[in-house]
Parts: C-alpha cells; structure tokens; sequence
C-alpha cells in the first residue's frame, strides 16, 4: 500500500491513523488511479476528476501502480516508461478485485481500443481527450458496475430471485424479509456465484469500504442472512463459509 489520495480533503497518510481518517474521508467517493507519465495530462485529470467529487492518485510508471493503494476505477495510459499498460490491465485482471478500467489511447490507436478492450477494459478514451468528457465515462463505467441487479438477476442460482429495483429477495417462492445490507450482501454474493469473496471484499462492496466495519460486523449480517435463508428452506452451507478467507454462495443451492 502507499500512495496519497488527492481530494480537497486530502493530507499525507504518514500513520496508520491517519490512513484510516484518510479511506474513512474518502468512503462513498470513487477512488481513481490514474496511471499517466504525463504530468500535464494527469494533472488535468486529477483536476477535472476532483471537481465531480472524485478522489485521485497518479501513477506515473508501471512501478508506481503497483503500489498504489486500492480504487475503484484505474485511467490507464498505455506506454508507460517501464512497460506497457497491457501488463497492467492483464494483472488486474486477473486478480479478485477486478477494478473498473479506462484506456487512454493514441489518436489513431484503433488496434489498441479493441485490443484493451479484449483485455479486459470496460471503455477506452482516445487523445486528445477533454478531461470533463473523460470523468463523465467514469462516472458511466462506476454507475454500470454499481447495478449488481443485473448481475445478481442473471447470476442467482435456482431458486433464489432478487429484485433490486423493488429491493425483493425471493427463495423458493417464499419471500425474505431481509434488512437493507442483507439484501445487498446476498447481491454482492449472489452476482459471483461459486466465487470466494474475502470479508473485505464484501465491507469494500456492501458497505462502500467505510473502516469502522469489523469482520466480525460482516460475520453477524452473514449469520441473519443464512438463519433467514435456511428459515426459507436454504441449506445452511448455502452461504458457504471458507475458513480463513471469506464467504461464498454455493452454485447449487
Ligand atoms: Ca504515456
């Protein structure tokens, strides 16, 4: 981890307590990375980016990403003075988190907008770019990202029917009386079926990262949703608990 967060409410995060004040100050405003060797462009970002309430960090080289601390959507150059953004985009890819992420392309980069794409990018923006158009794409990725209703509606298994718009959970015909972050915890689960999502994976996703959530607040929602779930004829494993790492929601319930 290292790396500051660039906002108005920004400051050095030199202690651990004043790391903690720092992700606490950002909690609820999308973090960005931005990977860019261009001052004048990543200052231009961080500019316009600030502005809609967002919070900033560059990262000038491949190096400099990797030790970024953790966000939410990446702007990703793609030649970099050590390497390429390729390798970047494979890494995070390939890593749990899967952050949002959008490429900046030369002008005539036709090849590098589909190949990033192919690779995992949810958009691309060619330069020249103005910066507004730019935090408007974010903002346009982080809003398709946040609708886990899409996803959970096409990734819940069996019986289990979720309707986030009328915030309805359904098992079996048989309807949950779930509370507001139960609901959105069995979204969060239910839109990556069979997939370990760590405790602080679910605190970033259900809770927005905010850092007073402890494992253990994660731990009792889990334990009401499964006594819920179970009332509703679940299995008790529905709601799979991997020891040492996280929760899953079983593929077949
Ligand atoms: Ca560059």
């Amino acid at each position: 981890m290292g790396g500051t967060w660039n906002t108005a409410r920004s400051f050095r995060v030199d202690t651990k307590e004043a790391a903690l004040a720092l992700e606490a100050s950002v909690s609820g405003c999308p973090r960005v990375l931005v990977v860019e060797d261009d001052a004048g462009i990543a200052d231009a970002v961080v500019y316009a980016l600030d502005r809609d309430g967002m919070a900033a960090q560059v990262a000038g080289s491949v190096e400099q990403a990797r030790a970024s601390a953790a966000f939410d959507l990446a702007v990703l150059d793609l030649g970099l003075p050590d390497g390429s953004g390729y390798t970047l985009l494979g890494e995070w890819r390939a890593s749990g988190d899967r952050p949002a992420v959008i490429v900046l392309t030369s002008r005539d980069g036709e090849v590098d907008c589909v190949a990033s794409l192919e690779a995992g990018a949810d958009d691309f923006v060619p330069k020249p770019f103005s910066p507004r158009a730019l935090v408007a794409r974010i903002r346009a990725v982080l809003r398709r990202r946040a609708a886990p209703g899409v996803l959970a509606r096409a990734g819940a298994p069996g019986p289990l029917h979720l309707d986030l718009d009328r915030r309805t959970a359904v098992y079996d015909g048989r309807p949950l009386e779930l509370t507001r972050i139960e609901l959105d915890l069995l979204a969060v689960l239910a839109a990556a079926p069979g997939r370990v999502l760590t405790r602080e994976q679910l605190v970033t996703r259900v809770w927005g990262g905010r850092v007073a959530m402890t494992e253990r607040n994660v731990d009792s929602h889990v334990k009401a949703l499964r006594r819920k779930l179970s009332e509703a004829g679940a299995r008790t494993t529905f709601i799979a608990s991997v020891r040492g790492v996280g929760f899953k929601l079983s593929e077949t319930p």
